[in-house]
């Protein structure tokens, strides 16, 4: 049964007031080495959650030391279906402690309630759960195409070692699932860094680590800042992978800093995802998941449905239809169970995304509904906010903004799928679309012409484990998830033997 809300906030209380939340190195709980801690709020309220430590290179140093010692002892020596009875072990304590988890979410991201438990706790156990079943599946091949007879060649697959994993903070435990859970799964060990505004999601999914059994030094958790922590992760010697999610600016910096030992590179970058709706699309259905694409967790997701392009015969009903759902959707505090629409993570995404929309008004956008911050604090709430009228060439059309703001646009070309392709793809970013049609070959010639990594046609949804998630262009390098993401944890090798 599912404890009270106020008895789960007098366990929070205790479990982290007034403490320094540790980092996990070597199956060690440590502060960092400096001494230094930094804070991390309730974007709800504004108010001091606790105090984490604040790693710095002698600590990434001793986690990567760590990881390095586990990768090339003991964890080599633990055979494929006992790393998958170790990962699925993990699934089930973040099950049995799930209350917990998803009030720590709630509570240190800002998502509602109602949410946390379903996309967050149950998200990590998915991911969890499917990732383990590759841990016995990873194999290489055999050939003998060229010189049958001559030469018998096989490919082994081998993990590529120890992975420094950077996340953003908009959803901390199911990402920190999605990147520990092929990694472990392929044999590797990893150094998992939350980001600095989310960290105590991934501090708790450390405790449970350790009590799932994993060797010491195969799942490090440090906290820190980005420029420090992370930046001395990316760039550090002794790491043979790094896997990053969150913005494409940072995404440039890795790529810099990976290069000091060419590592591996995979990163989930940003979005400015397109929605089709066609006039004859299914509108009961159409509006509230555009509505919802973009509204959903205030916008900060990253393959939020941020361009709606939709056909001039109906643009007035589904403009009116999404900004009614724009006024209805209850926004407010995340411990609130009708809480739709949380707050923004912190004050300077409430200045970013507020300064977005007053740009698209100097550029000529007109606000349909929304517009501006909602109340005056404490929390960084936005209004879910829609600008008609926008141009290719304005800012907000171009850039993520990660709020809930909505840039639509009419058309009219509706059997051009060449015109709308080449629409759908004017950002330089490619990670996801949405189209809503019931004309199936329209919706195929779409789909064939958008550069994004994930299409949706007549549905929307959560992450997929089993689909490979991933960006064209500047939304990313590589896969996750499938099994391209798992075998983006191994490295191929091929061997010949000479038969005669
Ligand atoms: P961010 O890039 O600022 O931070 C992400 C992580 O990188 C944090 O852990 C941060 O501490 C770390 N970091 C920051 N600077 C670093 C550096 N120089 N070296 C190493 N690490 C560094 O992104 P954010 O603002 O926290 O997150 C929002 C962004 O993430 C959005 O652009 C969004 O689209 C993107 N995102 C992408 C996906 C995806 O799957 N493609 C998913 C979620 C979020």
């Amino acid at each position: 049964a599912e404890t009270s809300i106020e008895n789960r906030l007098d366990a929070f209380r205790q479990r982290w007031q007034g403490k320094v939340g540790k980092m996990l190195i070597g199956g060690e709980w440590r502060e960092a080495e400096s001494g230094e801690t930094f804070s991390t709020e309730d974007p709800s309220t504004g108010e001091k959650l606790a105090d984490v430590a604040s790693a710095g290179d002698a600590d990434v140093d001793a986690a990567v030391a760590a990881a390095r010692k586990a990768f090339d002892g003991p964890w080599r020596k633990v055979k494929p279906d006992e790393r998958a009875k170790l990962i699925n072990r993990l699934a089930d304590l973040i099950e049995a402690n799930a209350d917990e988890l998803a009030l720590t979410e709630t509570l240190d991201v800002g998502r509602p309630i109602q949410f946390s438990r379903i996309a967050d706790v149950g998200g990590a156990i998915s991911q969890l759960r499917y990732q383990a079943g590759w841990a016995t599946k990873l194999t290489g091949d055999t050939t003998e195409i060229s010189a049958p007879g001559e030469w018998l060649s096989y490919t082994l697959r081998e993990p590529v070692g120890v992975c420094g994993q950077i996340v953003p903070w908009n959803f901390p435990l199911a990402m920190a699932a999605g990147k520990i859970g092929p990694a472990l799964a392929a044999g590797c060990t990893v150094v998992l860094k939350p980001a600095e505004q989310t960290p105590l999601s991934t501090i708790l999914l450390a405790e449970l680590a350790l009590e799932a059994g994993f060797p010491e030094g195969v799942i490090n958790v440090i906290t820190g800042y980005g420029r420090t922590a992370g930046a001395s992760l990316a760039a550090h010697l002794d790491v043979d992978k790094v896997a990053f999610t969150g913005s494409t600016q940072t995404g440039k910096a890795i790529i810099d800093a990976s290069k000091t030992n060419f590592k591996r590179v995979s990163l989930e970058l940003g979005g400015k995802s397109p929605t089709f709706i066609f006039a004859d699309a299914d509108l009961k259905k159409a509006i509230p998941a555009a509505a919802m694409s973009i509204f959903f967790n205030a916008g900060q997701v990253c393959a939020a449905g941020s361009r709606l392009f939709v056909a001039e015969e109906v643009a007035d009903q589904v403009l009116e239809g999404i900004a009614g759902m724009a006024r209805m959707l209850p926004v407010g505090r995340t411990l609130d169970p009708s809480t739709v629409i949380g707050p923004l993570v912190s004050e300077l995404q409430l200045e970013r995304v507020t300064g977005y929309i007053e740009s698209g008004r100097k550029e000529g956008a007109t606000v349909l509904v929304g517009g501006g911050r909602k109340g005056d604090g404490p929390g960084w709430f936005v209004e879910p906010t829609v600008l008609v009228d926008t141009e290719a060439s304005m800012q907000v059309r171009r850039e993520e903004i990660f709020g809930p703001v909505l840039c639509a646009t009419r058309f009219t070309d509706a059997d051009d799928a060449d015109r709308l392709g080449a629409l759908g793809n004017e950002t330089q970013f490619g990670l996801a679309a949405n189209i809503w049609t019931r004309d199936i070959s329209m919706a195929h010639k779409l789909a064939r012409r958008l550069k994004a990594g994930s299409i949706r046609v007549n549905g929307a949804g959560g992450v997929d484990p089993a689909l490979p998630l991933g960006g064209f262009k500047a939304s990313g390098w590589g896969r996750e998830n499938g099994r391209a993401g798992v075998e983006a944890y191994t490295e191929l090798k091929a061997v010949s033997v000479a038969l005669d």
